[in-house]
């Protein structure tokens, strides 16, 4: 609806101009994403997840762009939000599933096997239809499951957890692996993680950036890396930044490291050169 609250003061309407601007934006961008989103202005930029043992590369990130006619290249922050809280979420992320796994096939295609890690917003991971959804852009793609992987928050697990475990349990017995993103933050505990069939944790950036200058966010880094071994997690690192930060998190055992000391998030094109300047194709 075009409407905006309105306050009612003894019967008197007050207009709120600021809101009802807000609101506007709100719709306007959400009309320009739909169409975005059909016209395939949607991208998928790529970051890769270093080992922080052997010079090997675990796997990619898929990141969502959208190229926008006059705004340029805008990041998830710029549209996500308002995209979440309507139903264009559901079709964003049946979008990112099919270009991610397209790009996978082309990667195998070309000799670079590489699994690919998608995000899923909290509402995602409530649709009962997901499990299907990405087992049929699996069969599209002729994609192995074992080559996808899904980043959630926990966020997304404390509304209606027993939907979202049962979920994640057909997809995790379909042999997609599962992640949980920006640990750490919200409502994280390993405790809650440790009943579901999730194979790696991220510890978030925030606690990742001051590490090496704050005790108590080196001692949470260092406790989820024991927690998660002890539960056969992969520990990766999000936001390394710079060689000390990487050399303490080795230390530490923490298993993976992402961020811009190794790549910023880059595009398609853009992920093959990076591969090639560094590692030898798998040839098929
Ligand atoms: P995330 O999954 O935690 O992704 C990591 C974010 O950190 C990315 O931001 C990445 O560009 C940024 N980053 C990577 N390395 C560094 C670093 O060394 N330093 C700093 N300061 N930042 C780094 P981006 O691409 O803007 O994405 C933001 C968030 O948007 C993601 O956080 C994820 O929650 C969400 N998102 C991204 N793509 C998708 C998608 O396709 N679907 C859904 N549902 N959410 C997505
Ligand atoms: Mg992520
Ligand atoms: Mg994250
Ligand atoms: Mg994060």
């Amino acid at each position: 609806a075009m409407y905006t609250a309105k306050e009612r003061q003894s019967g008197v309407e007050v207009y709120d101009a600021a809101a009802d601007g807000h609101d506007r934006g709100r719709l306007v961008l959400l009309s320009e994403f739909r169409r975005g989103m059909a016209e395939g202005h949607l991208v998928l930029h790529y970051q890769p997840k270093m080992s922080l043992h052997t010079p090997t590369v675990e796997g990619l990130e898929a990141l969502v762009r959208w190229e926008h006619p006059t705004r340029g290249l805008l990041l998830p922050g710029d549209f996500l939000p308002a995209v979440e809280q309507t139903g264009l979420i559901e079709p964003l992320t049946d979008c990112v599933l099919d270009l991610a796994l397209a790009q996978v096939r082309e990667w195998t295609e070309q000799g670079w096997e590489v699994p690919v890690a998608v995000n899923l917003s909290a509402r995602s991971v409530h649709r009962p239809d997901l499990p299907a959804r990405v087992l049929s852009a699996l069969a599209t793609h002729g994609v192995p499951a074992g080559m996808l992987r899904l980043e959630l928050t926990e966020s997304a697990l404390v509304a209606e957890p027993d939907r979202a475990r049962d979920v994640l349990t057909s997809l995790h017995t379909a042999g997609v692996s599962l992640s949980i993103d920006d640990f750490g933050t919200g409502y994280s505990s390993m405790g809650r993680v440790k009943h579901l069939p999730v194979s790696e944790v991220k510890i978030d950036r925030s606690f990742i950036a001051e590490m090496a200058t704050t005790a108590e966010d080196a001692a949470l880094v260092r406790s989820v890396v024991d927690l998660g071994h002890e539960l056969g997690l992969t520990v990766v690192a999000e936001g390394v930044e710079d060689r000390a930060t990487a050399a303490a998190l080795a230390d530490l055992g923490c298993d993976v490291g992402q961020g811009y000391l190794f790549a910023a998030p880059m595009s398609a094109a853009e992920m093959t050169g990076w591969l090639a300047d560094r590692f030898t194709r798998h040839p098929g």
